[in-house]
């Protein structure tokens, strides 16, 4: 007769996995990059919306101007879909800005 398989009842009872061990700021997601956003700054209105969205605190404000860190920026749009002025464009990394 066949064993049945035991069902996991902790933490302890689960296969070893891959983990990150790291701490994120040694994964430099940027590289994963296709397109890139570039603000125009002359339309940027300093809402932060784009810094209260982006999903990886890759907005940055230096009191004076909202800028990208393009080490951590993987480029997923939704800085550009959220600006309520359009102010932030997606240019494909292939293009010089
Ligand atoms: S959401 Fe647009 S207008 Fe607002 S801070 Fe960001 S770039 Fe500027
Ligand atoms: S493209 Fe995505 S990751 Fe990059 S700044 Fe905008 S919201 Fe953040």
């Amino acid at each position: 007769m066949a064993e049945s398989k035991k069902e996991p009842r902790g933490w302890r009872d689960l296969p070893f996995a891959a983990l990150p061990y790291k701490l994120s700021l040694e994964y430099k997601t940027g590289s994963w990059r296709a397109f890139k956003p570039v603000i125009d700054q002359g339309k940027c209105v300093k809402c932060m919306t784009c810094w209260v969205f982006c999903p990886d605190f890759a907005i940055l404000w230096d009191g004076e101007k909202i800028s990208v860190n393009y080490d951590y920026c993987k480029g997923c749009g939704i800085c550009a879909h959220e600006c309520p002025v359009k102010a932030i464009e997606m240019v494909p990394e292939t293009k010089k800005v």
